[in-house]
């Protein structure tokens, strides 16, 4: 099948190249986004392959459906860039990734939290100028703290573990309780309780109009003074601005953020030449108890190959008629 990619990073080649071995798909690498000034490169493929940054609008969709394209693979898990009722109508098959490795981005959570409390970044710096000094380098022990988990799926689950080995009380907050957890020993609060009673917060739900802002000042003036709050899931579940005021007040004791709200303008980019607009995240990053990472947390070997491995398996079921989990079925609202 003749396939374009988009958004393709250098990394992620090697590892589509080598899965593809065998299923020998015609893939042409494009390092652009697909969105409406791009759309014209859609010629003589039958599905594009697509990134979050990709935009698949309804304009969008109906130029490649006109292009001839039938089958839209996501190489990720989240799909809200696709007009999935307009891919429906034009009858596209939609697949994604349901879960590459959830372990590597709750690793990357613990790692942020082990950064910002053992500070082994300022340890590094001040090594390597021959400062041995231990000023301002105390942390604190996890053992026998409070850590409260919003959202406890997959990757939420696989935080749980980790920090459940490090003696820690795991307490969250969630939709729907996990048994397989409350077996383990986590308790499942209301967002009040985990405000309150939780020495480090960590946010694994998905960002939704319910989940959008849902760390705002409101929310800041119910937790412990000084807690740490570690955001590895979307930008926008934390209100930047009331951070930075949780930040100032010492309300707000530790920041580690793998994602932030206006990452589009700078993530994945070499800004290092130009002067950044953006205030807010310079403002983040003038504190100095304040951690931010560029998107890598799925940024592992075994995520890049469980990427690409389901990513050809994707293209290798475009044509199979029956419904598999990786599909993103349109369904109707259920008012209409
Ligand atoms: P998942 O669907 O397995 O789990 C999400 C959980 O959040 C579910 O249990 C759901 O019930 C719960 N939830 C939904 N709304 C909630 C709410 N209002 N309050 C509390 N819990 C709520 O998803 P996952 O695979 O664990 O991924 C979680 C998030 O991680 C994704 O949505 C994505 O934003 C983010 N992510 C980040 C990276 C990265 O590199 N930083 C990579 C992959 C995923």
């Amino acid at each position: 099948m003749k396939i374009a990619i988009y958004s393709t990073k250098y990394y992620e080649r090697e590892y589509l190249d080598f899965y593809n071995k065998t299923a020998k798909h015609q893939m042409t690498y494009f390092e652009i986004p697909l969105n409406t000034e791009t759309v014209a490169t859609v010629k003589d493929f039958e599905a594009v392959c697509i990134q979050l940054t990709d935009k698949l609008d309804t304009n969008v969709i109906h130029q490649i459906a006109k292009a001839g394209v039938k089958y839209i693979a996501l190489r990720s898990a989240g799909y809200d860039n696709v007009d999935i009722e307009t891919a429906a109508k034009h009858k596209m098959k939609v697949l994604r990734i349901p879960a590459y490795s959830p372990e590597a981005i709750a690793e990357h959570a613990v790692a942020l939290i082990l950064t910002l409390n053992r500070k082994t970044h300022k340890a590094y710096n001040r090594v390597r100028e021959n400062n041995f000094l231990l000023q301002n380098l105390m942390g604190f022990n996890l053992f026998g703290k409070t850590i409260g988990v919003v959202g406890t799926g997959k990757i939420g689950t696989a935080f749980c573990n980790i920090m459940l080995g490090f003696g820690c009380k795991i307490i969250a907050t969630d939709l729907m309780e996990s048994k397989e957890l409350k077996d383990k020993g986590v308790q499942y609060v209301s967002f009040d309780t985990l405000l309150e009673q939780s020495d480090i917060i960590s946010v694994h739900c998905p960002l939704n109009s319910k989940t959008k802002y849902l760390f705002n000042t409101a929310a800041f003036s119910k937790v412990k003074k000084g807690m740490m709050l570690i955001n590895t899931s979307r930008g926008a579940i934390l209100n930047t601005a009331d951070v930075i005021q949780a930040l100032k007040k010492a309300q707000l004791g530790y920041l580690g953020i793998d994602v932030y709200e206006g990452e589009e303008q700078l993530f994945f980019k070499d800004l290092s030449n130009v002067v950044v607009l953006d205030d807010q995240i310079e403002r983040l990053m003038s504190f100095n108890n304040v951690l931010i990472t560029p998107h890598q947390a799925f940024f592992t070997k075994e995520a890049l190959h469980a990427i690409a491995r389901i990513t050809i398996e994707n293209f290798n079921s475009f044509e199979d008629s029956e419904v598999t989990k990786n599909q993103v079925v349109f369904v109707l609202p259920k008012s209409l």
